[in-house]
């Protein structure tokens, strides 16, 4: 058996990080087994549906590296073979028109509710004679496909993550809704039945998916049985739980996974962590790993059946892993767009060597890619603010002698590695000052601070661009 899994979003949104880490643990079954891995955009839902968001969810599984093997499928270029499944299900008794109108639905729910009861839909028009069918039809009523749920029924299926599962007919609501009508017949079919449809005729063997999705199991694996079909196994996957144990939404900042792109974090950095949203390696201390490194070693009996907690500590340790091991071009692309959105300009002598080098400076400081933005600010202005302590240092005694013997010795000597040390000690001895004091008044008059990346690197950099004597000299106005 080739194991075959799908990934299957609506597209009502961006691609939401639960989404993203189901199609995570579907690419690793799928890689795992050498099976495919097929993505499904369900798109019947026509008022809730956009085409940008459909492209943001294909950018973003490939941004993560989620490349699929078919599709993307359309459930609404699929209607015809929803609309003759439906048939099949009609010609057997196995489905059948219900003309309850949504005000006899509503009355219905009310006495119910009156008696404490569930909400269900009773049945009632499961044994309409013709007559009665032409009478509603007379009355103008349109109607929904039913398909019949025996309450009797008991629905049992090993879930790969949570084990047995039972489930009584009687507790899924009566007869279910298939499928819609339109003037002429039969209309868009249902999520539950469009689900199954699908997943029989793409021959999907494992359906891997959120824990949200167990109560439609149920109803599905009965279809499936309508069909005479084999149900597929099922793995539902623990739901993404913020620090405050409820699941992750809007409301803890993040959404799409374009939000965590934007905030900084790496393709790799993500796709790595959601693995571990609920998985963990066999050697659980092992946490950095490719998609194909994980991929190896997954397996569901290592899936938690208990939410995953996201841990934003968690996530940035493995993004600063991934930023401080990435070769310096790469890591050099990544950065450019942060700048640019920054609006730092990439002239004036900050030509791809240059920035390479700045990267190769401030790499080990970052964390988030975003840091770099505040980290190299002070390479892409013109003129730096002084901080009170950089202010403070610039007027302390001595400063001033040794900004004076640093722009003069620039005057005269070409800048490297070896001649700024090599300035920096003849000021020490010229002024007869302590080297960290010149190493501070350089520091603050180069770059308006007292801390930062690597001095002598830093001034190469702005030597390289012509702004370290500028500084220089508008430090040394500070000094008075
Ligand atoms: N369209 C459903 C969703 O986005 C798919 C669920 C499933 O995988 O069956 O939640």
């Amino acid at each position: 058996m080739t194991v075959r899994v799908r990934i299957a979003p609506s597209p009502t949104g961006n691609l939401h990080i639960g989404t993203a880490r189901t199609a995570v643990f579907n690419w690793l079954f799928a890689r795992h087994h050498g099976g495919q891995f097929i993505l499904r955009i369900e798109d019947t839902d026509s008022e809730r549906s956009r085409p940008e968001y459909t492209e943001n969810i294909l950018q973003g599984l490939r941004w993560l590296g989620l490349n699929w093997d078919e599709g993307p499928f359309f459930q609404t270029q699929r209607l015809d073979l929803y609309k003759e499944a439906v048939q099949t299900l009609l010609d057997q008794g196995l489905a059948y028109r219900c003309y309850t109108t949504a005000e006899e639905l509503e009355a219905l729910r009310e006495a119910q509710k009156a008696r404490s009861e569930a909400p269900r839909y009773d049945n009632r028009h499961r044994h309409l004679t013709p007559e009665q069918e032409t009478a509603y039809k007379a009355q103008g009523r349109s109607f929904v496909i039913r398909f019949k749920i025996e309450d009797d029924r008991e629905i049992v299926w090993n879930d790969l993550v949570r084990g047995k599962m039972v489930w009584q007919g009687r507790d899924l609501g009566g007869d279910m809704v298939i499928a819609r009508a339109t003037a002429d017949g039969i209309g868009m079919p249902l999520y539950n039945f469009a689900v199954v449809v699908d997943d029989m005729d793409m021959q999907i063997t494992h359906v891997i998916r959120g824990e949200d999705h167990i109560a439609n199991t149920a109803k599905q694996i009965l279809l499936y049985e309508a069909f005479g079909a084999k149900e597929p196994e099922f793995a539902h996957t623990p739901l993404i739980l913020n620090q405050e144990g409820r699941k992750l939404s809007k409301r803890d900042g993040v959404t799409s996974i374009f939000d965590f792109k934007q905030m900084g974090f790496t393709a790799q950095a993500m796709a790595n962590y959601m693995t571990l949203l609920g998985w963990s390696a066999p050697d659980s201390t092992q946490e950095i790993f490719t998609l194909e490194q994980a991929a190896k070693q997954f397996s569901f009996e290592r899936v938690n059946k208990a939410g995953a907690k996201f841990d934003w500590a968690k996530l940035d340790w493995i993004n600063s892993q991934y930023i401080h091991n990435m070769p310096v071009d790469q890591l050099t692309d990544l950065l450019i767009p942060y700048w640019e959105e920054a609006g730092y300009q990439l002239t004036g002598g900050r030509d791809r060597p240059w920035l390479e080098q700045l990267v190769t400076l401030i790499g080990p400081s970052l964390t988030r890619l975003v840091d770099a933005v505040a980290i190299s600010e002070l390479f892409f202005t013109q003129t730096v603010e002084f901080s009170s302590e950089a202010s403070a240092q610039l007027k302390q005694e001595g400063s001033a002698a040794t900004l004076k013997g640093i722009i003069a010795a620039l005057d005269n000597h070409q800048l490297t590695e070896a001649s700024a040390q090599e300035m920096i000690k003849q000021v020490v001895k010229e002024q007869n000052v302590k080297k960290g004091l010149v190493m501070k008044a350089l520091r603050a008059a180069l770059t308006g601070d007292l801390h930062g990346p690597d001095l002598i690197q830093s001034w190469l950099l702005l030597n390289q661009i012509g702004l370290d004597k500028p500084r220089l000299l508008r430090a040394l106005a500070e000094t008075n």
